[in-house]
């Protein structure tokens, strides 16, 4: 049998060099009134279909994005973390298939003389066909490459969405100040962070000394709590014991599980894909759940592992938390099934995420979720009841199977949703060209 050894320095890839790509050039006026199309939220998936559209000839495109730069949130998200290397392997990139474009691998092969010796090791093993790790450094120097050759950058504003508005022949989208419509809207929205149950503590309000695995730790934390089985749970626990700090973390599931990603690698594959095609809704449910489960890298597993023999890290393992209190001496207590608790200087919750299915944004009964997923037609991922606006990203997981959330998984749906609104574009602009043509000869 082989046993794959995990190597810890793979984690530790550099960040922030200088990739010399042109910088983005963002809008600073306000949206334009019209569009084309409008993409909502510029992450990986937005960034995905705006460089489709283009090389399909639909270039008057919007995208909004909160953050106001193509994804922005992705790298806060992954940098607040200190996450440094992607869990995806070097196929999976927000760039377009089938042109002429640089894919990722090629990119970084282009970049070799920045690369360090183990980040090129890992690109000859990708070359070979073997699992290997992407620097997040070269990803986001290509996503700013695709950004920029397809002029995403530049059609990218900063602006908050609050109502997706279709009728029968386009699409309003509005925020404070500003209102664009377009014959066709792509929601890529992303996931929130999963908020904690709303029996853990009284009030609304996140405790002090509580907070989620996409804010900054606190540095004068000394003993961390740390709830979550998933990679931003490790590389809060890495951080922290890297940082001195002694840590307990609390783990529902029986055990912890290394894996390469937290969903199998046959999802990201057509056969994989298939197994959601044509079958039931509760059969999708059923894959869905038992497919998608959180875990941790390999890598992390020495780590953690050595850790937890020389007492630095405590694991609290099959243990749920029933409530999480104000200790005493401005310390956090989490209580644990079974009576136990922890006490902790601060407590951080990696729950996970929840999917946006852009019920906060579309009228009521649009998106008419069944167990929070949009209802979408399978072929091109436009909403049922709204033909018009088009789902790419995590929302489009009951077509696209778990993989809808992962960096392949937009690709996937990227060529379902720009070739249908290319088309729909182009027959419309013929029937345009018609009706001229007739009445210029009336
Ligand atoms: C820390 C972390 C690491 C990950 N690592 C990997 C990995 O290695 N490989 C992989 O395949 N997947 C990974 N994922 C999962 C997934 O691929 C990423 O989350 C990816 O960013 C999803 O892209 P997205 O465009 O769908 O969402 P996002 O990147 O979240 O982009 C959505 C954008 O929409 C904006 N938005 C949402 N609502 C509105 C609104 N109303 N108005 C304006 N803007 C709005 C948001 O601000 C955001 O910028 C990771 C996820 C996280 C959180």
């Amino acid at each position: 049998m082989i046993t794959f050894v995990p190597e810890p320095h793979l984690l530790d890839s550099p960040r922030g060099r200088d990739w010399l790509p042109a910088p983005y050039s963002t809008p600073t006026a306000p949206p334009p009134a019209e569009a084309d199309v409008v993409i909502v939220g510029a992450g990986p998936a937005g960034l995905a279909v705006a460089s489709a559209l283009w090389h399909l000839g639909v270039r008057d495109v919007a995208l909004l994005d909160r953050e106001g730069r193509p994804c922005g949130r992705f790298f806060d998200r992954v940098d607040v973390l200190g996450q440094r290397v992607l869990r995806s392997p070097y196929e999976h990139h927000p760039g377009v298939e089938g042109y002429r474009d640089c894919e990722l691998l090629d990119f970084a092969r282009l970049h070799w003389s920045r690369l360090t010796p183990v980040e090129r090791r890992e690109i000859r093993m990708a070359q070979a066909g073997h699992r290997s790790v992407v620097p997040v450094d070269v990803f986001e120097a290509y996503c700013e490459h695709v950004a920029s050759l397809h002029h995403v950058d530049r059609r990218t504003w900063r602006a908050s969405v609050r109502e997706v508005r279709p009728t029968a022949d386009g699409v309003t989208v509005r925020g404070d100040g500003f209102a664009v419509t377009a014959p066709y809207t792509v929601l890529c929205l992303g996931e929130e962070r999963r908020p904690a149950p709303f029996d853990w503590w009284d009030g609304e309000a996140t405790p002090r000394n509580v907070s989620y695995w996409d804010e900054p730790v606190p540095q004068d934390a000394q003993r961390l709590v740390v709830i979550g089985s998933g990679l931003s749970a490790a590389h809060l626990i890495t951080n922290a014991l890297n940082d001195g700090k002694r840590v307990h973390w609390v783990l529902r599931a029986p055990q912890e599980r290394y894996q390469c990603a937290d969903v199998n690698a046959s999802f990201f594959r057509a056969e994989g894909r298939a197994r959601f095609d044509g079958t039931s809704w509760e059969d999708r449910r059923i894959l869905m759940g038992g497919q998608r489960r959180a875990s941790v890298m390999f890598e992390f597993r020495p780590l953690l592992q050595r850790a937890e023999a020389d007492g630095r890290l405590t694991v609290h393992r099959g243990r749920s938390v029933t409530a999480v209190a104000p200790g005493r001496a401005g310390r956090a207590a989490v209580r644990l099934s079974g009576g136990a608790e922890v006490i902790g200087d601060h407590v951080v919750l990696a729950l996970g995420t929840t999917v946006s299915n852009g019920e906060q944004l579309l009228p009521r009964g649009i998106p008419s979720p069944r167990d929070g997923w949009p209802d979408l037609d399978e072929r091109t991922l436009a909403y049922r009841n709204a033909p018009r606006v088009f789902a790419v990203g995590a929302a489009a997981g009951m077509v696209l199977g778990p993989a809808a959330r992962n960096i392949d998984g937009h690709r996937v749906a990227t060529a379902r949703v720009a070739t249908a609104v290319a088309a729909r574009l182009e027959a419309s602009a013929g029937l345009r060209r018609t009706e001229d043509r007739v009445a210029a000869r009336v």
